[in-house]
């Protein structure tokens, strides 16, 4: 059923001119996606939900923007030359190759289903007077399967602590992990692979130098935090926000616009007084958290996935996880970094990167408490919670499916649809004339094909929160028929009060109100 609804989401954003695979019309290249006319819209809305969260609504988080190619030795100090690995495995009858630590992490999601599944069931059953938390502490079934879950969660931990390649192998033999593909039980050993994409820049003439895309954002901000800091005068603790590409080679591509090679992140890093960085990563947790939840997509559907094991430059360290139709998934993580890679850029550049603390006389290496979340995973997030498929009746009594995205209003490709009904008798000039008036403020659509009633659903389908309907009586009265996306309910407005109307429902104030 969620398979479903998740293949049913990946032919919508297709159709509707969300998303498509890049190169298609060459058969496509794998895990690497192009956004149309729509998703754009989306995308930059969500980044701008981000960006404005970030940096217009707090004082001391300022922006940047800096390049993808940078020094190599910036990969070698990050630890990512190094370090910047997946633990592979293969089938050896189909040859697919898969993530040693993902089939594990489905192995335990699998037990996590079995549990939950033991509580729907006795959900059902006991109906109102159930206690979930009693149920879970109890019941022998639920107990045993918890036993195997921590059982297993501890030896994985413990693998993936001690770059343990070949118990991370015996874990997925004797959970008897089966390839989805071949269906056997046939790997090989599991090594290790960098995820980082090289190419060369000069002319080998010159000598050139091998140098990375970059596979996250973060380096652009601890090199250019002297920059930043001094430019700005910037006392801490203060952050630096970014938005831009960042590259993997990832093993698995799966989940459509989920796990891509080429993603967008926004990160933003924010420079702490050494020993306060863990209240700080408190603080962040709940605001990205709250960030989250402000979209409406209900609370239940969000939770925190402590790691299993701490990257090598952090010293805390939590997952914001969301519902997909396909299990809860980390969008966003959130990490207390110390000040690893401010002091591995100081020992490999040669230059001093510190802070001078007015109040305590003295400088110092600054800690950092990062925020990093993929646009791409977001775009997915919002396209999931968003897609509704409803029955609806007309008014002659036919019952058929309307499909919407129920998107929150300020991050709709298009605001308002403006419809002449007939396309004649000067119906379709006024309508252009209600556009020329809004568009200056609004992503407006004109259209004037088909009925009115599949002209509706078109815009159901792209998430429009208002169609306007011009109609005879427009050229007396200056009114305007209006429908709301969600109840589907027409009222009949004059068209100046058209644009308080929309403004009202879909500009970002409500949504940055809710922020804590
Ligand atoms: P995963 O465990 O899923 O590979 P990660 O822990 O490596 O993710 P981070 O390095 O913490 O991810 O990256 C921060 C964010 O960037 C992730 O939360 C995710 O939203 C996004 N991201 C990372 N890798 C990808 C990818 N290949 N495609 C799309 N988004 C990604």
């Amino acid at each position: 059923m969620a398979d479903d609804i998740f293949k049913k989401l990946i032919a919508h954003s297709k159709e509707y001119g969300f998303v498509f695979q890049s190169s298609e019309i060459y058969d496509g290249l794998g895990a690497v996606y192009d956004y149309g006319q729509n998703g754009v819209e989306l995308k930059n809305n969500i980044k701008k939900y981000w960006r404005d969260s970030m940096v217009k609504l707090h004082e001391n988080v300022v922006g940047l923007d800096s390049a993808i190619f940078m020094h190599p030795t910036i990969w070698k100090a990050s630890g990512h030359v190094d370090a910047f690995n997946d633990p592979l495995i293969d089938n050896k009858d189909s040859k697919k190759r898969y993530r040693a630590d993902v089939l594990i992490e489905d192995a335990l999601a699998k037990i996590e289903a079995k549990m939950d599944k033991e509580v729907t069931k006795a959900k059902k059953r006991f109906g109102d007077s159930f206690d979930e938390a009693q149920f879970r502490e109890t019941n022998p079934r639920v107990l045993a399967n918890q036993e195997k879950w921590n059982a297993l969660h501890k030896r994985f931990s413990d693998a993936l602590n001690n770059n343990d390649l070949n118990e991370l192998k015996q874990i997925i033999i004797d959970q008897e992990v089966a390839c989805p593909v071949s269906g056997s039980k046939n790997w090989t050993d599991v090594r290790q692979f960098n995820l980082m994409f090289s190419t060369e820049m000069g002319s080998t003439a010159e000598g050139a130098n091998t140098i990375y895309l970059r596979p996250e954002t973060a380096q652009g901000i601890f090199v250019n935090y002297l920059n930043v800091q001094k430019t700005g005068r910037l006392k801490l603790p203060f952050g630096i926000a970014q938005i831009g590409k960042a590259f993997r080679n990832e093993i698995v591509a799966r989940q459509f616009i989920f796990r891509m090679r080429e993603f967008e992140q926004m990160e933003m890093q924010f420079f702490v007084k050494p020993g306060t960085e863990l209240d700080w990563f408190d603080k962040w947790r709940e605001t990205r958290m709250s960030w989250h939840r402000a979209l409406g997509f209900g609370d239940e559907n969000y939770r925190f996935h402590e790691h299993e094991k701490l990257a090598h430059y952090a010293n805390a360290a939590v997952d914001v996880e969301y519902k997909f139709p396909f299990g809860f998934k980390e969008v966003e993580g959130i990490h207390s970094r110390t000040d690893f890679d401010l002091n591995q850029h100081q020992e490999f550049s040669g230059k001093k990167i510190q802070y001078f603390d007015p109040e305590l006389g003295k400088s110092y290496v600054p800690y950092v408490v990062e925020t990093s979340i993929g646009v791409d995973r977001m775009f997915l997030q919002v396209m999931a919670a968003s897609y509704c498929e409803e029955e609806v009746t007309s008014s002659n009594g036919k019952v058929d499916t309307r499909v919407v995205l129920k998107l929150p209003t300020p991050l709709a490709p298009i605001k308002l649809a403006v419809m002449p009904l007939v396309k004649k008798d000067g119906l379709p000039e006024k309508a252009r004339e209600i556009i020329g008036d809004l568009k200056f403020d609004f992503n407006c659509a004109y259209d004037e094909k088909d009925s009115i009633g599949k002209r509706y659903r078109r815009m159901d389908a792209l998430g429009t929160p208002f169609c306007v309907t011009v109609d005879h009586q427009t050229l007396e009265d200056n009114t305007v028929t209006i429908r709301h996306r969600d109840t589907m309910e027409q009222e009949r407005v004059a068209i100046e009060a058209l644009g308080g109307i929309v403004e009202n429902a879909t500009n970002f104030k409500a949504l940055y109100a809710k922020l804590k």
